[in-house]
């Protein structure tokens, strides 16, 4: 069997990807090694960034995702369901209803509270379910028409794009991408390499049930040999210890080595009976070097992996994929040249590799020794907050250094339901022989040019850098590919 792209995981990257994909005109295959979803992320919160919202919006997938953050919100605040289906209602009131507003995110467990109104435009990372919210895009994928195969466990790649899975089925593509999680097959088979750093401190975690009174305050200490938070069951419990030994990181955490990590970090006598949901976490911080090598791409926690201390992972890798769609469904049909997906890479790496740089050091600061100690306090007052807060909202990403100062950044309001680009000025007729993957608006003054992922690909008033443009960044001028390609 031959398709143009295979993509190999059927997570949140790989699904946004296909959407993204078949929305400009391919219609990929999606793999995934689980015959079903996974039960145990329904529960799993994840923090999504203003970047995210903002390009889950340029698809109308932003106003389900708040629907969904509002209604879990209700719940857990024991409200009556005030509205139905997509509407959020309005979010920020919810939340101030809660007592949520004025706490902004952190670094490092270092609170950005806004006392004064200062950072009033930035809410905190919005949290859904991750099961939930992978849901929702598996609807969207479905609805698209695009096929996902179950229970595939890719095991080998063979004459660089034909997949081997454990069953024996074998798939030749002619585009292979890995969302295929931090532990990617897809990227060892295609000899990606995966430089970082070792894990210097191990979480552990879980719905923990204890014999007799806790001797210690629920609540989160921070102690010389560690940090533990502790809490009665259901709430989860967790402690963190620095410079870990190396353990088998494919055995189960146990009640007793959960326990024994408890009077470690504690010194007093915690008695664990059982565990539930139990995980270690380390901070685990590699970056492939490339996220291409020939036909074989990867995105998501396969390009990288990070300590999910500071919730960056699914950002990245939604933003890889609104970055690699559109741009890898173009050469797969052909339209333009192989060379924008070089700039895959090199737009994506340098945003993933900010994040493994703020992700150490907020591994770095959370230590509890007393030299590091010192550190929080100077700059618990002395970090600027709104500019920790729009470096982690991915607010201050910008692809590219061109001369002007607003091409590469991100054209917020904008909506491009169909992933075409857009282009607003008066030189309509320049664009017309692209108008299939370029939406056209008269307007008058400056022209502005904004890609699929809504980031501006060129602003001016000179027709023919305008085409220059349109050639760069969207191929040959040809007919109605859309018609054929579809
Ligand atoms: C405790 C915790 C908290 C976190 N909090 C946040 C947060 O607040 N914000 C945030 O942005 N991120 C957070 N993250 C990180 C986030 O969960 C990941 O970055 C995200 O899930 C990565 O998505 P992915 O699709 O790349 O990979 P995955 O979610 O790992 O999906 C990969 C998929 O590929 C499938 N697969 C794997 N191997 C194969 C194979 N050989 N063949 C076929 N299929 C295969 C898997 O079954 C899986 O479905 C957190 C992570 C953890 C552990």
């Amino acid at each position: 069997m031959d398709v143009p792209v295979l993509i190999v995981g059927g997570g949140p990257v790989g699904l946004f990807l296909a959407a993204e994909l078949r929305l400009s005109g391919v219609a990929p295959l999606v793999v995934e090694r689980l015959a079903e979803p996974d039960e145990g992320k329904n529960d799993d919160d994840r923090g999504l960034t203003a970047r995210t919202m903002q390009t889950l919006d340029l698809r109308g997938l932003g106003d389900p995702v708040r629907a969904m953050t509002a209604a879990a919100l209700r719940r857990l605040a024991g409200l009556s369901e005030q509205t139905a289906g997509d509407d959020p209602g309005d979010l920020a009131e919810l939340m101030a209803s809660l007592g949520m507003a004025d706490f902004k995110g952190d670094f490092a467990m270092l609170p950005f509270i806004d006392r004064h109104g200062e950072l009033a435009d930035l809410a905190p990372p919005l949290m859904v379910m991750q099961g939930e919210f992978e849901r929702l895009l598996a609807d969207r994928v479905a609805e698209l028409g695009v096929e996902v195969r179950r229970g595939l466990e890719l095991v080998a790649v063979e004459d660089e794009t034909t997949a081997v899975f454990a069953d024996g089925t074998r798939i030749s593509a002619d585009w292979l991408v890995g969302c295929d999680g931090g532990r990617s097959t897809v990227r060892r088979q295609a000899g990606f390499d995966f430089p970082g750093t070792d894990p210097s401190m191990l979480a552990r975690t879980g719905i923990a049930a204890y014999d007799g009174d806790l001797p210690l305050a629920p609540g989160i200490h921070r102690l010389p040999d560690g940090i533990l938070a502790v809490a009665p069951a259901p709430s989860p419990s967790m402690t963190i210890e620095f410079d870990p030994s190396p353990f088998d990181r494919d055995s189960t955490l146990t009640a007793e080595e959960f326990q024994a990590s408890l009077r470690r970090v504690s010194g007093h006598d915690f008695t664990v009976t059982a565990i539930e949901k139990p995980m270690r976490i380390t901070d685990n911080a590699r970056q492939a070097s490339t996220y291409r090598r020939g036909r074989v791409l990867i995105a998501g926690d396969a390009a990288h992996v990070h300590s999910p201390i500071g919730g960056q992972g699914l950002n990245l890798g939604l933003q890889d994929a609104a970055n690699l769609g559109w741009k890898l469904a173009l050469v797969a049909r052909g339209v333009a040249d192989d060379e924008l997906l070089g700039t895959y890479t090199a737009e994506r790496h340098p945003v993933g590799a900010q994040v493994l740089r703020d992700s150490r050091a907020e591994s770095a600061l959370i230590r509890t020794d007393a030299q590091t100690e010192a550190l929080r306090g100077v700059l618990a007052e002395a970090l600027d907050a709104r500019t920790m807060l729009e470096l982690s909202h991915g607010l201050r990403i910008r692809y590219g250094d061109d001369k002007n100062p607003l091409v590469g950044t991100f054209s917020a309001d904008t909506r491009l339901l169909d992933a075409r680009a857009r282009y607003v000025g008066p030189d309509v007729e320049v664009v017309g022989p692209w108008e299939d993957r370029v939406a056209v608006e008269s307007g008058s003054g400056e022209g502005t040019l904004i890609r699929p992922d809504g980031y501006l690909a060129w602003a001016g008033t000179d027709a023919d850098e305008l085409r220059a443009a349109l050639r760069r960044w969207f191929g040959t001028p040809v007919g109605n590919l859309h018609s054929v390609c579809r």
